[in-house]
């Protein structure tokens, strides 16, 4: 009987698309990070549309 089986799902983390970072312009937490062109890590306020980085 195959008891050890390994496929449960890791619910540890967040969504990769949610971040702690809240919106200077609005305070919404709902910011995805975006990579920017330098290789540097920028962020997008999905719910006003403000980016930053
Ligand atoms: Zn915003």
């Amino acid at each position: 009987m195959p008891a050890s089986r390994d496929d449960i799902p890791d619910l540890s983390g967040a969504p990769r698309t949610a971040t702690r970072i809240s919106c200077p312009s609005c305070g919404s937490s709902r910011v995805a990070q975006m990579l920017g062109d330098s290789g540097g890590v920028s962020y997008v306020c999905t719910a006003c549309g403000h980016s930053w980085s």
